[in-house]
């Protein structure tokens, strides 16, 4: 792409919104690069430094080479063998040393401006073949770079000034520890509707895209691009015309917002009176200010398990109990779900060092961590118990898949109130526990474990995943992730009866609750709440109040006899574009 000239890579939306700002490229985990002086006396362990992340590159390249070598084509070790004579160029290093000696500045910032020149030269060549260089050039400065801070994982937790976040991906551990005041946007290579890059971006209330093409990489820091979250498109140095458009997007969804902001205090109940909670869910404490903000009542998730990454040693029992107080006490009488930590799954990269399991969503992951690191389990919910004596606080429990498990959770709980009692320290003795229902075992065994437990949460993101076979975060299988599967249907169905036959609470918290697609469905079931991030609880608040609880039953029935997801789909959508086709236009496509 000549510089300068408009391009739209087009994705998965996978967060409402729309922001226009400097795009920050996170190549291989490597946002920004300090610039700072070095004395004379430094100049030469400033070199010595620069040439061993050089060396430690070209090791690295080769083990990458040899164990590639069985496993893929030529053509794709060919790429590695031109990363090697990049870090053997002459040229770019020569530039580099001389300029530690003249400039007196440390070596990180002066080789990345030295191949950024490169890669804007090479970038601007005619010739497609040479302009590819630029993104070899641009992975192997990568590397070298975090060979430079010693490998270790980057922290982003100081932007330079807003910023829209351009990466391969984001991982848990770095959205924990991001500079949200500074975060516009994300964009992404990798991910789907439930990965946790998606999900951080609703919670947040900022756009996002996922499953763009790896050719959007190339776009520079500092570049001006636009995420348009409703129809997922990235368009990189917009024209003046796109921007006036999107300028007048943004502000109309500015109204938009303003408008539902004005709702919070109606009631989320049908024409018919059918009432609903709504709650939202939060991945950090500061969330609970863009909660409150969009009219939760309350929190039905809240996802613990990122207060253990982005650090090296997890929270202690003092930490997590502050935690959990003060969110409660923001809350002001409203209920907090407090999930154990669910780490695992694609939630790795914290104070919590597991095995690489070969199937990670199907080892150990969440409350299966017991066995291995049973203190951690007992310190949290000790924490979560001693919040309880400060406001309306429930434990939930993840991923419990049969009764046996259920029955060493309660002991647990016993053993832990039993301690607090002898040290004489409050808790509520009447703590509601509940568990989520996200796997086919729990749903199909539901009405056992509701007699174990005081309320359901529903998570569909997982539960979609195990029923359909799917992984969650895999962009090539996305189209078998059917959330509106009959199969899928039955089992929510299934569990939400079971809940209603015991007389305990159900709610659902997977990202089907802020779906207007599956509202009706959910509604017609009867299920007492929907958590979701906040920014969705608006309008799925106002496509309430415009529905008959008996017209939602009525969809749920014709669904429940269809065979196919596309059919169901056809049925909810039909109902919702007969009662509010200008809620369905703004949710789905902000206008
Ligand atoms: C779910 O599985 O639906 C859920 C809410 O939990 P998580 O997305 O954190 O796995
Ligand atoms: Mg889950």
């Amino acid at each position: 792409m000549a510089r300068g000239e408009e391009k739209t890579y087009t994705g998965l939306p996978v967060s409402p919104g729309t922001a226009i700002g400097a795009a920050l490229v996170m190549l291989g985990l490597l946002p920004v690069v300090d610039e700072y002086e070095i004395s004379q006396s430094e100049v030469e362990g400033e070199i010595e430094r620069f040439r061993a992340a050089l060396n430690k590159t070209r090791t690295q390249i080769l083990e990458l080479r040899k164990h590639l070598d069985e496993a893929l084509p030529e053509k794709h070790t060919k790429i590695l063998d031109a990363h090697l004579l990049i870090t053997e160029d002459k040229l770019i290093n020569d530039e580099v040393e001389n300029a530690i000696r003249t400039e007196m500045r440390n070596c990180d910032f002066l080789f990345k401006r030295v191949t950024d020149k490169f890669i804007e030269a090479i970038s601007n060549i005619p010739d497609k073949y040479i302009r590819e260089r630029a993104s070899d050039i641009q992975d192997v400065s990568s590397r070298v770079l975090l060979n430079l801070r010693g490998g270790a994982q980057v922290k982003y937790d100081h932007l330079p000034g807003p910023r829209v976040i351009l990466a391969h991906d984001i991982i848990p551990s770095e959205t924990a520890g991001l500079d949200r005041d500074n975060v516009l946007a994300f964009a992404t290579e990798v991910g789907s509707r439930t990965s946790h890059t998606a999900i951080m971006a609703r919670t947040m209330a900022i756009p996002a895209v996922v499953g763009l093409s790896p050719e959007m990489l190339s776009i520079r820091n500092g570049d001006i691009v636009v995420v348009d979250g409703y129809k997922g498109v990235l368009i990189v140095n917009p024209t003046q015309e796109t921007l006036a458009y999107y300028a007048l997007r943004e502000s109309r969804e500015a109204e938009i917002q303003e408008d539902i902001l004005k709702e919070n205090r109606l009631r989320p109940e049908t024409l018919d009176r059918f009432r609903i909670q709504l709650a939202a869910n939060i991945e950090l404490p500061e969330d609970i200010e863009i909660a409150k903000k969009y009219g939760a009542a309350g929190v039905g998730l809240f996802r613990t398990e990122y207060l253990y990454l982005n650090r090296d040693i997890p929270p202690g029992l003092e930490e997590q109990f502050g935690i959990y107080q003060k969110v409660v006490s923001e809350l002001e009488g409203y209920p907090l779900v407090v999930r154990t930590f669910d780490i695992g799954g694609d939630k790795l990269g914290g104070s919590v060092p597991l095995h690489i399991d070969p199937n990670p969503f199907l080892g150990c992951r969440a409350i299966r961590l017991h066995m291995d690191y049973p203190q951690l389990l007992y310190t949290q919910v000790k924490a979560i118990l001693m919040a309880s004596a400060f406001g309306n606080v429930k434990i939930m429990f993840p991923m419990v898949v049969c009764d046996d498990e259920a029955g060493q959770l309660m002991g647990l709980v016993g053993r832990v109130k039993d301690d607090l009692l002898t040290d004489g320290v409050d808790f509520d003795d009447e703590i509601e526990i509940g568990m989520m229902v996200e796997t086919p075992s729990a749903a199909l065994i539901a009405e056992q474990l509701a007699e174990r437990f005081d309320f359901f949460s529903i998570g569909t993101n997982d539960l979609v995943q195990y029923a359909m076979a799917v992984d969650r975060n895999n962009e090539k299988v996305s189209y078998l992730y059917q959330p509106s599967h009959p199969s899928v249907l039955k089992l929510i169905y299934f569990a939400v009866k079971a809940a209603q036959k015991s007389g305990i609470w159900v709610s659902v918290c997977g990202e089907m609750a802020a779906d207007p697609r599956y509202l009706p469905l959910l509604v017609g079931m009867g299920v007492h709440e929907l958590s979701m991030s906040a920014l969705s609880i608006g309008p799925i608040r106002r496509m309430i109040r415009r529905m008959h609880f008996h017209d939602a039953e009525e969809v749920l029935d014709k669904a429940l006899k269809c065979t196919t997801a596309d059919q169901v789909l056809d049925i909810s959508e039909e109902l919702l574009y007969r009662i509010a086709p200008d809620i369905m236009s703004m949710m789905l496509y902000g206008e």
